[in-house]
């Protein structure tokens, strides 16, 4: 099926005149994309909608709020289009594209004409991965890199297959939920991956659904595909105020998810992205949603962890009494921090580490949080 992107709200039916004149200046800071497979999923008679919210710009991303890179990406980029945060995974930003553009986008900057971040010249990356061989895991990420043609892909694929230590190459996507056609209508993008599924290297599609609708037939179909090619398939998505902020919404996620064979992998804390304050939620409702949830799926659905993609580490949102929060780093960039619990007062209104007044951690957290108070 031939899906058409729409790339300027003077194209998008389904908004009024009013709304186009309104929402064109965020467009104009924060690039609006969309295609008409993804528009005709939304319910255009409720303004409320969360497919809509998800991809139709917002006057309150124009808020004075967040930095465009909340996670320090540019710390952990050695090459241009390379990063390497934690010892056995590196990122190639491959291309700076997306079947539609989120509007929560934590990478939204490379949407943005003065951004480099990205590059389809991979080689330096691909160099840097290569000499580096505690690195098993690559993730192909960008943008998105499946909107890239398969002509394109397959050689960045190949070139990271080939690199000895490399076991696992993973393609973060949300084309099967923005245009599942990207995948049902090119045999050769499944040839290209089945041919790499192999015993020295898997490939594990890393999809992004935020919502129940829109795990339409075509989505689980091309789901199916992805899976009978050979690849792995999990979902990761943050928790969106509007779109998926309820235990219902996920739990229904959660246990569809399963049943598809595409596990949900990681739930995310929203990251204090410029632009994103409509989309927050903080860090103790988004606990109480995620834990809700969980109640209601089976053990094979409620895999998930649900973490803050910190700049020093990934950090697991564990729990809450009536005076602490109880985190741990799931994933660290100084080894020493590996498992680290952090121990941090209950503050309903804070959405990041940063906002937190800690009581006991590594030193990592007590030099991000906003106030260090040690146990007495
Ligand atoms: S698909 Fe991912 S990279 Fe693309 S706009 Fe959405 S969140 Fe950003």
């Amino acid at each position: 099926m031939k899906v058409r992107y729409i790339t300027h709200l003077s194209k998008l039916d389904g908004l009024t005149d009013e709304e186009r004149r309104r929402l064109a200046p965020v467009a104009d800071r924060y690039a609006f994309r969309l295609n008409d497979y993804y528009r005709d999923l939304i319910n255009w008679d409720d303004p409320n909608d969360p497919l809509r919210r998800l991809v139709v710009p917002m006057e309150g991303e124009l808020n004075d709020w967040g930095e465009l890179d909340a996670s320090k990406e540019a710390h952990y980029t050695p090459v241009r289009g390379c990063q390497h945060k934690y010892t056995d995974t590196a990122l190639l930003l491959v291309n700076e594209v997306c079947g539609a553009y989120c509007r929560y986008c934590f990478r939204k900057r490379l949407f943005m004409n003065d951004n480099d971040d990205a590059t389809l010249a991979y080689k330096p990356g691909l160099d840097y991965i290569a000499e580096h061989e505690e690195i098993t895991n690559v993730l192909l990420t960008g943008g998105d890199p499946m909107i890239m043609s398969t002509r394109r892909l397959e050689p960045i694929i190949s070139d990271v297959a080939a690199v000895p230590h490399v076991r696992i190459i993973r393609i973060g996507s949300k084309m099967a939920a923005f245009n599942p056609y990207r995948i049902l209508d090119d045999p050769d993008l499944l040839r290209v991956i089945g041919e790499h599924c192999t015993d020295k290297t898997q490939i594990y599609i890393m999809n992004h659904f935020d919502h129940p609708r829109e795990l339409t037939k075509a989505a689980r179909e091309a789901i199916r595909r992805l899976r009978d090619a050979g690849a792995q398939t999990v979902n990761q998505c943050p928790i969106v105020r509007g779109v998926n902020d309820n235990p219902r919404t996920f739990a229904s996620l959660f246990r569809e998810l399963s049943f598809m064979g595409c596990p949900q992998y990681y739930v995310f804390q929203g990251r204090p992205t410029a632009g994103n304050e409509p989309f927050e939620v903080p860090i103790v409702e988004g606990l109480g949603i995620f834990l809700a949830a969980n109640r209601h799926v089976s053990g094979l659905a409620k895999r998930a962890r649900f973490a803050m993609s910190h700049r020093t580490g990934k950090i697991e949102i564990l729990g809450v009494d009536e005076r602490h929060l109880f985190l741990r780093y799931h994933r660290a960039h100084r080894k020493e921090d590996y498992g680290q619990m952090v121990v941090a007062r209950r503050d309903d209104h804070a959405y990041w580490l940063d906002q937190l007044t800690v009581v006991s951690g590594p030193q990592s957290a007590i030099e991000s949080a906003a106030h260090y108070v040690p146990y007495e």
